[in-house]
């Protein structure tokens, strides 16, 4: 990539000539030749770097940032997948409904009722054990996002507001069925923001109407690993039925139905599908 359209902040009539990377520096990041002969930058000239190579400085910082991003996607994942076994042992050992109870040997019968009898304890040893290090981490990444400062960054609102107007636009088109616009605008959107759950159900929907459903469910899926949430739900069912995977489509639908049972879309896939 070139940069050589880079202006120096300070003297717009020059073309900038380096940017600085010294982590205490107060003057502007990127400058010109007539910068440095007003002294500017000279805490620690080591730090400096041609403009050129601004293009790999960001590629660097990606790399850094996709790190962390993989780290913690994995420490949750790990938790999950913890999670779920901590909850499957405690059903299989801890929830006999009665049927099940009248459906076995007396033997059995007394383990069951020996269990229960000593769940109370093991219940209490397990909540005590969660309890205390659930809301440390919780507070540990309250702070992690205290001090990410977002409020102090002012080019999110410009890309924000950048963003929000496109997102409107493409939402508009899609009421008025032009698809193949409406589709040109939400790329542009999601170039800004890639993981805006929002922006990914629009463009799952729009791809619906235009029968691009393998490409339409991908939508969903990514907006899913950012939230569980309704609409890509919703969405990602119907791609499924339309591809005639009828049981996943179901058992979406069926979750959406979990988190709001009134849910008119899928109250009417369920019907669709299962009738
Ligand atoms: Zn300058
Ligand atoms: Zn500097």
């Amino acid at each position: 990539m070139q940069n050589n359209n880079i202006r120096c902040p300070i003297h717009p009539e020059n073309e900038s000539v380096f940017f600085c990377q010294d982590e205490s520096c107060k003057d502007k990041r990127i400058y010109c030749h007539d910068c440095q002969r007003e002294n500017s930058h000279m805490a620690n000239p080591y730090r400096h770097h041609p403009i050129n190579q601004i293009s790999l400085f960001l590629e660097e910082s990606q790399i850094i940032c996709q790190d962390l991003l993989q780290f913690i996607e994995e420490s949750f994942q790990q938790i999950l997948q913890f999670k779920s076994q901590l909850i499957s042992s405690i059903t299989m050992k801890y929830r006999i409904t009665i049927q099940q109870f009248n459906n076995m040997e007396i033997q059995s019968q007394c383990q069951v009722i020996d269990a229960l009898i000593n769940s109370k304890n093991i219940i209490k040893t397990i909540r005590k054990n969660m309890d205390n290090p659930f809301n440390q981490i919780l507070e540990k990444i309250q702070d992690s996002i205290r001090d990410l400062r977002l409020e102090e960054v002012t080019y999110l609102a410009q890309n924000n507001q950048q963003f929000q107007n496109l997102f409107n636009q493409s939402k508009q088109l899609f009421q008025s069925n032009q698809y193949d616009q409406a589709l040109e605008i939400i790329n542009q959107a999601i170039s800004i923001m890639p993981r805006d759950v929002n922006a990914l159900n629009l463009k799952g929907e729009i791809l619906i109407k235009q029968n691009r459903f393998e490409d339409a469910s991908q939508q969903f899926r990514l907006a899913l690993i950012e939230r569980r949430n309704v609409q890509s739900l919703n969405g990602l069912s119907e791609c499924y039925m339309r591809l005639e995977r009828t049981q996943e489509a179901i058992q979406l639908s069926f979750e959406v139905l979990g988190i709001d049972n009134q849910n008119q879309r899928a109250q009417t896939m369920v019907n669709q599908l299962i009738y």
